[in-house]
Formats: C-alpha cells, sequence, structure tokens
C-alpha cells in the first residue's frame, strides 16, 4: 500500500480518468472475488451463507456481481430489499434487519417473500399477532459482546438501539410461545470489529444456549464484524482463525440437533472496502505558514468516513508514484472543515495530478450527499480487465428534479 497504485485491475487509472472524469469510484471485481472466495473456503467445513449487507455498496452492478458470486443479501430498508430484487436475487436469498422502521414496512417486506429478521419485543408480539405461524421469523439478540471498534459503529453496549437483550430472553420466548411463533433464525451483529476469535466465540456460545428453547430454527447468523485494515500497520480479522474456532463448535453443536442449522454472516466492509479507490484530481496546492494543503476535486460530501469516524484511509499520488515523498495535509473542496488526512507523506504533489483514496468500497458513495449542491461522483467496475461506467456522474438537472417550483 505504501506505492501508488498507477493499475486498478489492470487498467491504468489514466484510461479511467479519461472514461469517467474525476471524481470516480472505481471498483476491482477481481478483489471482491476473492474476499468472497476466501470467506468460501475458510468455513467450506459447515453449511455457511454470506449475505452481502449491501448498505455498503448497493450499486446494481454490485449486487449482480455479488449474485454471480454465490452470495445473498442482507438489507436494512425496503428499499434496499427492491433493489436487491431488481438485481436478480430470489426473495429465499434476501434477510430483512430493520430498525426502528414502521410495522407497515414490515408487512410489505412479508408480502414481496423476503427472510424477516425483528429486533424490538414488541414488534415481534405484533407479529405474532398478525402472522401467527404463518410466516417464519428470525430474532436479533444482543448479547453485549464488545470486541472492540469504533464507538460510533460499536451496537453491542448495554444501551444499544439495536437488538433484543440477552436478558430478556424469558419474555421473547414467551411471546413466541403464545403467539405459536415459527421462530426460524437467530442473529447477533454487533457492530464491533472481531479481532480476538475468543470474544467472537462467546457470544456465539450465548446464541447456541438459547437456540436449544428453538425447536424449528434453521439459521443462526452472527451477523458482520469482520475487520478490514485501513492503515498499513492495522490488525484485520484473522478468519481463517476464527473459521477454524467456530467450525468445530458448529460441527459439535449440530451433533446434538436432529437438523443441522446454518451459518449465517453478514459482511460489507470485508467484501468491499479494499475493491474500493476513490480518484480525485488535486485543484490547489496551497502553502501556509506552516502546513502544506493539497486541495482536491472532492470532499466530505462524498466520502465522509474520516470527518465522521475519524476514519484513515491511505492517500496516495497516482500521477506522481515516483516522485519525492513530501508531507501533505489532504482537504477537500468544502466549506467546513474537510479533511481527509493530516501530514500525510505522499509523493510530490502538483496540482492537476490525480490521488487514489484506498479502501473506498464501503461506506463511501452509499453515504454521499449533494452538500454544496456539489453532483455525486461516478462509479466504475473493473472487470475482465475491462473499465464500465456503472453510473454516470449526476447533473444538475438531477439535483433540481425533484424539487416542486412554487409561485412566490
Ligand atoms: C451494517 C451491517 C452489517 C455490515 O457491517 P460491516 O461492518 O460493513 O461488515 C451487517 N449486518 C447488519 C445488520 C448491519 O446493519
Amino acid at each position: 500500500m505504501s506505492t501508488a497504485p498507477s493499475l486498478i485491475g489492470g487498467v491504468s487509472i489514466d484510461e479511467i480518468c479519461r472514461l469517467a472524469g474525476t471524481p470516480t469510484y472505481v471498483y476491482d471485481a477481481a478483489v471482491i472475488a476473492s474476499n468472497v472466495q476466501r470467506l468460501k473456503s475458510a468455513f467450506r467445513t459447515i453449511p455457511v451463507r454470506f449475505m452481502y449487507a449491501c448498505k455498503a455498496l448497493t450499486n446494481t452492478a454490485i449486487l449482480r456481481l455479488m449474485h454471480s458470486l454465490g452470495t445473498g443479501l442482507d438489507t436494512v430498508s425496503i428499499e434496499e430489499v427492491h433493489r436487491g430484487l431488481h438485481a436478480g436475487f430470489t426473495p429465499s436469498q434476501i434477510l430483512f434487519t430493520p430498525n426502528m422502521i414502521s410495522f407497515e414496512e414490515i408487512k410489505q417486506a412479508v408480502a414481496l417473500g423476503v427472510h424477516i429478521n425483528i429486533d424490538t419485543i414488541s414488534v415481534l408480539e405484533r407479529f405474532g399477532h398478525e402472522y401467527g405461524n404463518s410466516v417464519p421469523v428470525c430474532i436479533r439478540i444482543n448479547p453485549h459482546i464488545m470486541a472492540g471498534g469504533n464507538e460510533r459503529i460499536s451496537t453491542g453496549h448495554i444501551d444499544s438501539k439495536f437488538g433484543i437483550s440477552i436478558h430478556q430472553m424469558r419474555h421473547v420466548l414467551r411471546v413466541a410461545q403464545s403467539q405459536n411463533m415459527h421462530i426460524n433464525g437467530l442473529h447477533m451483529h454487533t457492530g464491533s470489529d472481531i479481532l480476538d476469535a475468543d470474544v467472537f466465540l462467546q457470544g456465539a456460545e450465548m446464541l447456541f444456549e438459547i437456540a436449544s428453547d428453538f425447536p424449528a430454527l434453521e439459521f443462526v447468523d452472527f451477523g458482520s464484524g469482520f475487520k478490514v485494515a485501513y492503515k498499513p500497520d492495522d490488525i484485520s480479522t484473522d478468519i481463517e482463525d476464527l473459521a477454524a474456532k467456530l467450525s468445530e463448535r458448529v460441527h459439535a453443536f449440530n451433533a446434538t440437533r436432529f437438523a443441522p442449522i446454518e451459518i449465517w454472516f453478514e459482511p460489507g466492509k470485508f467484501l468491499v472496502s479494499e475493491a474500493g479507490t476513490l480518484l480525485a484530481r488535486v485543484n490547489v496546492v496551497k502553502q501556509t505558514t506552516a502546513t502544506v494543503f493539497a486541495g482536491v476535486d472532492t470532499g466530505l460530501n462524498h466520502l465522509i468516513r474520516p470527518m465522521l469516524y475519524n476514519a484513515y484511509h491511505h492517500i496516495s499520488n497516482a500521477s506522481n508514484p515516483m516522485g519525492t515523498p513530501r508531507v501533505y495535509t489532504v482537504v477537500g473542496y468544502i466549506c467546513e472543515t474537510d479533511t481527509f488526512g493530516w501530514d500525510r507523506k505522499i509523493t510530490e504533489i502538483r496540482e492537476g495530478d490525480v490521488l487514489a483514496f484506498s479502501n473506498a468500497g464501503a461506506y463511501g458513495i452509499t453515504m454521499a450527499s449533494n452538500y454544496n449542491s456539489r453532483l455525486r461522483p461516478a462509479e466504475v467496475l473493473i472487470h475482465n480487465g475491462k473499465a464500465s461506467l456503472i453510473r454516470r456522474r449526476e447533473t444538475l438537472i438531477d439535483i433540481l428534479a425533484t424539487e416542486v417550483e412554487i409561485e412566490l
């Protein structure tokens, strides 16, 4: 990661910029495929499904790619469900895991035939009242496992809005039994990074323990938490170690059951983060008394992770990979504090150079906005050595299209 890429998926960055302009998000399909393959091979000895958490990157071309690679889909809104169906997933390949949505939206998802995941007791009660045992349902549990990670992303803590607390299981059982409900899955997604397989296994153990109360269980879903390395010295989840330990436990658990349960995961950023690069052009190099700023033609409106989560994205100069390294603070063009990286060592930056922001595949374009009335970027997919535009750059007409003009 220390040297600047001049190629993405075998296509030169120059060519990508000629095709799509800047700023542009570029995704390498081969990286996504190899991440899917790595998971499949690590968990090959157990019955397993990977439901791609599509809020990370939702372009239809990416969804179709995932479908061709054999993943299912984890969705968090009815709109994502529709996009999954539009991309060719069948309802049974889609899991709907919403939080704080209207019951009306849950009914729409039931009507579409996707798997439903419920994370609130009152909603579970209402679901049982409405559907009895005619529609199976999965329950999202909060095991209060804190495996580390960013506190703004973590969802496993005691006062999290996500999931039904493991301490409320007796209440859940009472609801499920009194309404004769068909509970087909148990789910946990703590939002924490799995850095320690043993901490994760503790959570898994809690789910296996309560699983014995649900005879009709078909799957246990462990959510995500697969951490990817952003900085060169970051630790990422040791997938193979986790898989070996969990698989052993799953084999033992399934030996006790009449019908084996499937294990589901919902990786989002693990599958797409490293596959994505944001390319942006340097508008201005500005020397102040203390700092040299490199100002690019993008900002927190297109990649909000640095400002929102203090996330690190490696930045390199694709136009001058052999230049002398110097120290720059890379900033965006938005009229707010809009910093991508402080005091970064980058090969000499000249106005007009193209900078590459690494690990931008997840929560990049999907969190982009039109702040400052800026147009959202184009997206390009590199597949089999060929670059294709998968989203054109917005125009001002797109932005104005939803406004309603009135007489004043
Ligand atoms: C966001 C989300 C994921 C994916 O998380 P990543 O950190 O991107 O892997 C998985 N499951 C649920 C329910 C989510 O909300």
